[in-house]
C-alpha cells in the first residue's frame, strides 16, 4: 500500500502545505482520504488518471477536509465523464452542496455521483481496501479510519478533540503498520502517553499547525520506543 500525503496543512493552506488531502494506491486501484485540497490536480501531477479513482473518504464536512470536491466534481462533470468515485460522507449535506454547485454550473446536467452516508463500522470492502470508520469527538460527525489492504494496515486518526479523549482504543489492542495523526487542535506532546500504549511503532504527524511546531520538536527530542515523522506536503509513504 502506497499513501500520498498531498495536502498536510490545518484548517488554513501554508505557504508549503495544501489543506488536508491523501492519496491511496492498493491493488492498481486509487482511493483519496478527503480533499481539501485539489484532488484532480494531485492526480495529474502524480500521472494518476483520474479513472482510476474509485472511492473518496471524507473524514467530516469542514472546508479544509471538502472544499476540494467543488472543482473536482466539477472536472468530474464536464471532462472526466468517465470517472466514478463512490463518494463516503458522514453527513447528507456534502452531497445536497456538491449537487447545488454542480447544478449551478450545469443545470440538468449536473451529475449525481455514487454516495455513501456513512456511520460507524466498517463501510468499504471491494476486495482491495477495508474501511472501519471510528467515531470521534471533534464534530457530533467526524470519524477517524482504519485502513487495511495487501496485508497491511493504517489508521488516520482525522481530527480529534484531544487524544486522551478520542484517540481510537483500537490501536491499544490492534497490530497497526502506520498512525497518521493530525496535529492542528493540541500540543503534539499530548499524543506522547497514547503512543506509548499503541501496538504500532510507526507515527505520522499531519494536519500540522505551525503554532504546534514548540511541541512537535519536542516530541521528537523525546528518548522514545517510537518513531515520530512529521509529513510535508508531496511525502509518499510505502508500506
Ligand atoms: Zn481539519
Amino acid at each position: 500500500m502506497k499513501l500520498y500525503f498531498e495536502g498536510t496543512s490545518h484548517g488554513v493552506p501554508e505557504k508549503d502545505r495544501f489543506c488536508t488531502c491523501t492519496v491511496v494506491e492498493a491493488g492498481g486501484k486509487y482511493y483519496a482520504i478527503d480533499a481539501g485540497g485539489p484532488l484532480v490536480d494531485f492526480l495529474i501531477r502524480r500521472g494518476i488518471h483520474p479513472d482510476g479513482l474509485a472511492a473518496i473518504f471524507i473524514t467530516h464536512v469542514h472546508s479544509d477536509h471538502v472544499a476540494g470536491l467543488a472543482g473536482t466534481t466539477d472536472l468530474f462533470t464536464w471532462y472526466f465523464k468517465n470517472t466514478d468515485p463512490h463518494i463516503f460522507t458522514p453527513e447528507q449535506r456534502l452531497l445536497d452542496g456538491l449537487y447545488a454547485w454542480n447544478s449551478m454550473l450545469y443545470g440538468e446536467r449536473a451529475r449525481h455521483f455514487r454516495s455513501t452516508v456513512f456511520e460507524e463500522g466498517e463501510i468499504f470492502n471491494d476486495g482491495t481496501l477495508r474501511v472501519r470508520a471510528i467515531r470521534t469527538q471533534h464534530t457530533p460527525h467526524s470519524f477517524s479510519f482504519l485502513l487495511e489492504a495487501e496485508g497491511k494496515r493504517v489508521l488516520f486518526t482525522g481530527d480529534l478533540k484531544r487524544p486522551e479523549v478520542d484517540f481510537p482504543t483500537v490501536c491499544f489492542e490492534e497490530e497497526c503498520d502506520a498512525i497518521v495523526g493530525e496535529c492542528a487542535h493540541f500540543p503534539a506532546t499530548a499524543y506522547a502517553p497514547i503512543f506509548e500504549k499503541c501496538k504500532c511503532k510507526n507515527f505520522y504527524l499531519h494536519h500540522i499547525y505551525p503554532r504546534q511546531q514548540a511541541s512537535i520538536d519536542e516530541l521528537l527530542a523525546m528518548e522514545k520506543p517510537y518513531t515520530v515523522t512529521p509529513l510535508t506536503d508531496g511525502y509518499a509513504l510505502e508500506i
